[in-house]
Parts: C-alpha cells; sequence; structure tokens
C-alpha cells in the first residue's frame, strides 16, 4: 500500500496558499496553489515542503528586479563569494547568479582570480615545469544547461606530490590523484580552471619556451569568455579548441 499523501489544503507556504490536489506530472505530488499576486499555479508538495518554492515566482523576478548589476558585478569581481553579495544586499543567492546571467557574465569566470602575485622567480620556476610537465586545454562543461560551453584549463601532472603542494601554495587550484594507471605510484594533477587558468598563464607567457603558443590561444580563449556576450562567440571558442588541439 503507497503511503498516504498528507492533505496539504488550505496550508500556507509563504505567499502561497494550497487550494486543491493538483494532478501528478512525473509520478510527483503537485498541489494546485494561489499566489499573493492571484496566480493559481500547480506547484510540487515535496517544493512546498522544502520551503524552496514560496511564491508564484512573483517573489524572485521582484528581487531580481531590485538588485543593482553594476553593485553586484563590482563586489564578485571584487573577490566577494555569491553568498556574501546575497547577505550583504538582502536578497537569495539565485537572484545574483540570475542578475548576472542577465548581464551575460558567468560568475565562475570572474571569482576565482589568482589570490596572489608569485615572486618573479616563483614564475621562472614554474614556467619551466609549464614547458615539460604541464597540459593547457579547453574542456567542454556536461552539467551547463543549453548550447555548449566550453572552459579553459591548465594543469600539471606529476608523480611528486610535493611539487603540487607547492604549485597549491603558490597559485592556489586544485590537486587530484589518478591511481588507476598504477596504484603503486599514483599521479598527481594541480589544475587550474577559468580566470585562475588565465591568470596563470599571463603570469607564464614571457617565459615560456614551447607552450607560448598554446597559452596565446588559452588567453585569447579566456577573454571570449569574460567579454561581453555575443553571437559567435560559442563558434570562435570551438575554433580555439580546435586549433588548440592541433597544436599538440
Ligand atoms: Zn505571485
Amino acid at each position: 500500500m503507497p503511503p498516504a499523501v498528507k492533505d496539504l489544503t488550505q496550508k500556507v507556504f509563504g505567499r502561497l496558499t494550497v487550494v486543491r490536489e493538483s494532478a501528478e506530472k512525473a509520478g510527483q505530488k503537485y498541489w494546485l496553489c494561489r499566489c499573493l499576486c492571484g496566480v493559481e499555479k500547480p506547484i510540487r508538495g515535496s517544493s512546498l515542503r522544502g520551503g524552496y518554492t514560496v511564491s508564484c515566482g512573483c517573489f524572485h523576478r521582484e528581487q531580481v528586479r531590485r538588485v543593482d548589476g553594476d553593485q553586484v558585478e563590482r563586489m564578485l569581481r571584487d573577490g566577494s563569494e555569491v553568498e556574501d553579495v546575497a547577505a550583504t544586499l538582502g536578497i537569495h543567492r539565485q537572484s545574483v547568479i540570475v542578475a548576472m546571467k542577465r548581464r551575460g557574465v558567468s560568475i565562475a569566470d570572474m571569482k576565482f582570480g589568482l589570490k596572489k602575485t608569485p615572486s618573479e622567480s616563483d614564475i621562472l620556476y614554474t614556467a619551466g615545469i609549464f614547458d615539460g610537465e604541464g597540459t593547457i586545454a579547453i574542456n567542454r562543461n556536461k552539467s551547463a544547461g543549453g548550447g555548449p560551453r566550453w572552459w579553459l584549463l591548465a594543469s600539471v601532472a606529476n608523480t611528486d606530490m610535493r611539487l603540487h603542494n607547492w604549485l597549491q601554495q603558490t597559485f592556489g587550484g586544485h590537486i587530484r590523484v589518478n591511481s588507476r594507471k598504477n596504484p603503486a605510484r599514483p599521479c598527481y594533477h594541480w589544475t587550474l580552471t577559468s580566470r585562475q587558468a588565465a591568470d596563470f598563464l599571463r603570469l607564464l607567457r614571457p617565459f615560456l619556451k614551447i607552450k607560448g603558443e598554446q597559452a596565446d590561444i588559452g588567453l585569447e580563449f579566456q577573454s571570449l569568455v569574460q567579454g561581453e556576450r555575443n553571437l559567435g562567440r560559442a563558434n570562435r571558442q570551438q575554433k580555439l579548441k580546435e586549433r588548440l588541439q592541433n597544436l599538440r
């Protein structure tokens, strides 16, 4: 016997009052709700009970309208996290994301700049390592909805963890370990992505002897990502990805 469905009729969730049961969608229980603004709409029961949906959508639209896009973008570019911006402005974090989407700005691309500038000797040392063991790639983002979206990646693979710890301390980024090929001698990958990768390549560029051209393509790619939204951007990004692949 299926579990009894809790009757939500007349219950209030934010601006919504449940009117009656609605038809199931994809095996999920829905309830017809009337919003304070007058709109009636079926809403999933779990979204109501979990507090995820509090209006027909009008509350969220009001929030987004209230957002000062210039201010949000400035705060994010200065390094604030989405949550900090949302808390400071008293809005939902989703409103921050939507406001930036409307400006054609990707938050992932602007909030991960390098935290500090390393010394010139550290940069020289790293350029040598990167020429030998570095990789520059443009990878496809699998999770993004809509059209294709790629992101820039700079990484170093090595079996000595100490090098990667130093790289991470100096430039930031992430380390992951791959022990599939040889469990006795795991390979470490130190990785920077998007804007952080571009900042890194820009620092190294004057000293690269082998991967200079690849770095130039990576930087051009990232400038398209961070630039204004324009038609044909995805095409130009794909062309750069192909040029980069042909260099290897
Ligand atoms: Zn409403």
